[in-house]
C-alpha cells in the first residue's frame, strides 16, 4: 500500500490540462510563484494571483504550503512572506502538488474544478467533465531531495537511539529505524517499509 505519487505521474496530470484547454477558450497555465529573498524571509510576491489564478482560498492553500514547507509565514497584500531562505525551486514545486491535488480534475486534468467539503473528506467537483472525486490528501514529492525507497540498500551511519533501543539513522529528511545497531555504527541498511519521513529497516551484511 502506497499513498505516494510520482512526481512524474503528478507532473503529467497537470501538464495534461494544458493542450485539452488550448483548445477551448482561455488556457490553463501553472502559474509561477515570483519569489524573491529578504534579509532571512523568503516572500512569493504574486500569492494572490496564484490563489486567484486556481480559483482557491487563500487561507486553503497557505496552510497546505506552511504545512509542505515547514514553515510559518503571513499574508501580506498580494505577498505571502515565508521565515527562513526557501529555495525557489521547492516553492514551485509545492504549488505544482497543490495543484496537481487539489485543483486540476483526476479524470479530464481540466482546472475548472470546486473544491467542496463533505464532512471531513474534501471532494474535487469538476465543471468540465462532472467527475466528483474525494481528494487525494497525502501527496509527498520531492524535488532536488533525495527519495528513499523500499526495498533498496543504504549505508548509512546510526546517530541516536530510539526509547525502545533501535538505533536511528538520518537520511535527507528521514529518520530511519534499524534495530539491533547502536551509536556510531556505520551499516547497511535494507529498507523495509517507509511511512511518510519516517522509514524502517533492517541491517544486512
Ligand atoms: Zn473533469
Amino acid at each position: 500500500m502506497t499513498d505516494l505519487y510520482d512526481y512524474e505521474s503528478l507532473l503529467k496530470r497537470v501538464r495534461d490540462a494544458l493542450p485539452e484547454k488550448i483548445t477551448t477558450k482561455e488556457r490553463f497555465e501553472i502559474p509561477k510563484a515570483d519569489v524573491i529573498y529578504e534579509g532571512k524571509n523568503t516572500i512569493i510576491r504574486n500569492f494572490i494571483d496564484i490563489v486567484k489564478r486556481i480559483n482557491r482560498d487563500p487561507m486553503h492553500v497557505y496552510k497546505y504550503l506552511m504545512r509542505e514547507l515547514g514553515t510559518a509565514g503571513n499574508i501580506q497584500g498580494q505577498r505571502l512572506i515565508l521565515k527562513g531562505r526557501i529555495s525557489h525551486t521547492l516553492i514551485q514545486n509545492r504549488v505544482e502538488n497543490y495543484i496537481g491535488t487539489y485543483v486540476i480534475c483526476y479524470e479530464c486534468g481540466s482546472p475548472d474544478t470546486e473544491l467542496r467539503k463533505e464532512g471531513r473528506i474534501e471532494i474535487l467537483v469538476c465543471k468540465a467533465c462532472g467527475a466528483i472525486r474525494p481528494v487525494h490528501a497525502k501527496i509527498d514529492v520531492r524535488i532536488g531531495r533525495t527519495v528513499l525507497e523500499e526495498g533498496k540498500v543504504y549505508e548509512l551511519e546510526i546517530t541516536d537511539l530510539s526509547r525502545d533501543g533501535d538505533g536511528i539513522a538520518k537520511y535527507d529528511s528521514y529518520t530511519i529505524y534499524v534495530p539491533g545497531t547502536k551509536k556510531g555504527d556505520k551499516v547497511k541498511v535494507k529498507i523495509l517499509r517507509i511511512k511518510k519521513n519516517v522509514a524502517f529497516g533492517r541491517v544486512v551484511s
